[in-house]
């Protein structure tokens, strides 16, 4: 692989670590554990670690759970089992911002004291009207100006559950004026009673906000670069504030780059829950997701995502990346390690007349065309053999090179065949072939005669079958839910393609989910963890060319 490209991140980072104002590089990725972890969090990933990596440094991996009502240990886990699954190591730099709930309420505390946050006792709605808006300053809250004494007596109450939800806030102090709206007095903590989180339990009914939460937490953890999406460009000046106004022993810089968006899919947690749970997929793990944990079931290889994430790079301009980009990634994985088959997908029978019943062959295959160390398998070759229906026609377009009747193909790995004679059924379907096989083809061309087309096959007696599951895009424009259209209405309805009755080579017997291969002329397929050994199951990862032109 390519060293990893450099970016204007990597560049602050190396000046500071040149100028002696860092010795060390602590960066940190902080997932809030409330979805499973997507291919937009791998851009993150890659970048917090990777940079990390590269320089010297590390990562930390840290859990922003302040908001309990929609996480849960099931997102806590994946999460963890995704990082690792991309290569990346924490070692045991594993944290919770719920580990500095009483830090943080300290600091709460020192805020109020040096008149620099409020109890307020406005509602929810009254807080968001008092705002005012980019045109419009804030008004001041009637409890802005409560004494220091009164605030600390208040906080400690609502700490001790005096309050119900929504009753009081704990303000910021800061400028209900200002053009940035965000250091409109802000809220610091949120009251919620009853609820328990996956962490502290029923500990607290005092919940602290993300904005308050995240950089105290960077700044307990000696983060040197807090690395975060553009939309948080904007809350900057509330990061700094917030470090620059309690006693903490480090001031963290936050830096935002551009987030990854995906043509054809989506990528925020609340729609990505909601295609789980009203069933317009079958769960995190549908190997349609976005998800890691649906890249993986679709058989990607971290390399491929990682590679990917090398590929698009870190800037601070939004874009919207081809789908093309990310598949490329993953086929020149696959084309390079993916061991070839052959796998009948839709089978048609062909009977061999002039091969005798009682004969068997095994045909010495290669697994890799281009990587001698893979080795080769035996292939059974008999009397009977299965080709796929889209390789014969009676009636052929110009430049068809595959069997037609009275014509001559190559079955891959084995004989030139020609076709004698088709058998149909009532309904006039074709139902088999019977051909005659050249037995001086094996590894050279036939006397006198050109045969330009290829086709793979399976033997009829020792075929294995299988489920294999053709993947598409999930939904069926660039953009789902642009220009205001219900995102749901335009999923792709041909997105899964179950074909039931596959045939595979024998070798495919007893595959682990999780293998990876190529079927030849058809694309790449990993088996899935619904398999059996009697009974293989195969996701299509991506096709052997790019068709997003077509
Ligand atoms: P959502 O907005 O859908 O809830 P999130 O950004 O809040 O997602 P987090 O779990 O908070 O999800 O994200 C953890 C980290 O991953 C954050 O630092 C966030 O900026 C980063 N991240 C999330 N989505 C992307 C993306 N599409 N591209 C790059 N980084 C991302
Ligand atoms: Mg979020
Ligand atoms: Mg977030």
């Amino acid at each position: 692989a390519e060293p990893p490209r450099t970016h204007f991140i990597r560049q602050i980072v190396e000046a500071d670590l040149a100028s002696g104002k860092h010795d060390r590089i602590l960066t940190r990725f902080p997932p809030e554990p409330n979805g499973y972890l997507h291919i937009g969090h791998a851009k993150s990933i890659t970048l917090n670690f990777g940079l990390a990596e590269a320089v010297g440094g590390a990562c930390n991996l840290r859990f922003d759970d302040t908001n309990p009502l929609k996480e849960d240990v099931e997102f806590v886990d994946s999460i963890q089992e995704d990082v690792r699954w991309l290569g990346f190591d924490w070692g045991d730099r594993l944290y919770f911002a719920s580990d500095y709930f009483e830090q943080l309420y300290g600091f709460a505390v020192e805020l109020i004291e040096k008149g620099l946050a409020y109890v307020c006792d406005l509602s929810a709605e009254e807080t968001r009207l008092y705002r005012g808006t980019l045109t419009e300053p804030g008004r001041d809250s009637p409890n802005r100006n409560r004494p220091v004494a009164e605030n600390l007596d208040l906080f400690t109450r609502m700490r001790a559950g005096e309050f119900p939800d929504g009753a009081r806030t704990l303000r910021a102090k800061i400028d209900m004026a200002s053009p940035n709206i965000n250091l409109r007095d802000p809220v610091l903590y949120r009251i919620k009673h009853g609820v328990v989180h996956h962490q502290t339990g029923t500990a607290w009914c005092l919940y602290p906000t993300y904005d308050y939460t995240h950089p105290l937490s960077d700044a307990l953890e000696g983060i040197t670069h807090s690395l975060c999406t553009l939309e948080f460009e904007d809350h900057r000046p509330l990061y700094d504030w917030c470090i620059n106004n309690v006693s903490v022993p480090c001031k963290p810089r936050q830096i935002e780059f551009s987030r990854l968006n995906l043509e054809y899919t989506v990528m925020s947690k609340r729609r990505l829950t909601d295609l789980v749970g009203e069933g317009h997929v079958q769960g995190w793990d549908d190997p349609r997701m976005p998800t890691l944990a649906g890249l993986r079931r679709r058989g990607y290889t971290p390399a491929a995502v990682r590679d990917f994430c090398e590929r698009i790079g870190i800037t601070k301009s939004d874009n919207l990346v081809e789908m093309a980009l990310l598949e490329s990634a993953i086929r020149d994985d696959l084309d390079a390690t993916a061991p070839r088959r052959m796998a009948v997908l839709r089978p048609l029978r062909v009977v061999l007349t002039n091969y005798p019943a009682d004969r068997t062959e095994s045909m010495e295959s290669r697994n890799h065309p281009k990587d001698e160390t893979q080795g080769t398998r035996a292939i059974p070759f008999g009397r009977e053999i299965y080709i796929d229906r889209n390789d014969f026609t009676e009636n052929p377009p110009k430049d068809f090179k595959r069997l037609i009747p009275g014509g001559e193909v190559r079955l891959r790995n084995a004989y030139v065949i020609r076709c004698d004679e088709v058998i149909k059924d009532a309904h006039g379907e074709v139902v088999e072939l019977r051909a005659s096989v050249d037995l001086d083809t094996l590894g050279r061309n036939p006397e006198g005669r050109k045969v330009k087309g290829v086709i793979h096959w399976v033997s009829a007696a020792q075929a294995v079958p299988a489920e294999i599951r053709l993947y598409d895009r999930l939904f069926s424009v660039p953009t789902p839910g642009a220009g205001g259209t219900d995102y749901r209405t335009e999923i792709n309805p041909d997105s899964l393609r179950v074909l039931s009755g596959c045939l595979l080579e024998s070798s495919l017997r007893a595959v682990q989910p999780g293998e990876r291969f190529q079927f030849e002329r058809e694309g790449y397929f990993v088996a899935d963890p619904d398999s059996t050994p009697e009974r293989p199951v195969f996701n299509l990862t991506v096709g052997l060319r790019d068709t997003w032109g077509r």
